[in-house]
């Protein structure tokens, strides 16, 4: 399995919908308001791996939003790695802090991943990567140090990450440089 969190509004649908656009029997729902995932949902791929997409935190934040969170990462079975999505136009929030917390507490390796890349100028795109990575290097133990950036609307990066995907869940056959 591979787990995917991040507040709500982040563009969590949106990139587990680019990830799939080439499995078509994957059907992932978006939503038109913020706030849609309520519960988890997991995405079969086959015999390959499972998506698992958490509900959003933040304002729109479910009630039991972290003890649904907590009992399924101190329970998690076959868990690879847990992507952490950061809005790339805001960059992190305090909010993320609930979901930083948690992966460090319970000792899972993540990823961050910053969406919506398309809509952040140059400048403030820069100020965000750099600021995650500043913090990154001095309060996490279990986040993987390079950040992944996507955008869903114009799919950049999302094959990248879809190879990681790949990579982490043992799916990406290693071929013999010639
Ligand atoms: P979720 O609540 O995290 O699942 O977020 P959604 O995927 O529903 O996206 C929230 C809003 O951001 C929607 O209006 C999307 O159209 C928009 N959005 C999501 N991803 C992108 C992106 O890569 N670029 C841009 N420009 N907008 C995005």
């Amino acid at each position: 399995q591979v787990c995917f969190i991040g507040r709500s509004n982040v563009g969590k649908s949106s990139l587990i919908r680019a990830l799939f656009s080439l499995a078509p029997e994957v059907e992932v729902r978006v939503s038109k308001t913020p706030g849609h995932t309520k519960k988890m949902n997991f995405f079969k791929v086959g015999k390959y791996f499972t998506l698992v997409d958490m509900p959003g935190y933040g304002y729109h934040a479910p009630q039991d939003f972290v003890e649904m969170v907590e009992a399924y990462l101190q329970e998690r079975r076959n868990l690879k790695r847990t992507f952490l999505l950061v809005d790339g136009v805001v960059g992190l929030q305090k909010t993320d802090n609930i979901a930083v917390e948690m992966l460090e507490e319970f000792g899972i390796p993540y990823v961050m991943v910053l969406t919506k890349i398309d809509r952040a100028s140059r400048g403030v795109l820069l100020k965000n990567v750099l600021e995650i990575q500043e913090f990154v290097k001095e309060n996490t133990q279990g986040c993987f140090p390079q950040l992944f950036l996507v955008s869903s609307v114009e799919f950049s990066g999302v094959h990248l990450l879809r190879c990681f995907v790949a990579h982490v869940t043992g799916n990406l056959p290693t071929v013999e440089a010639s």
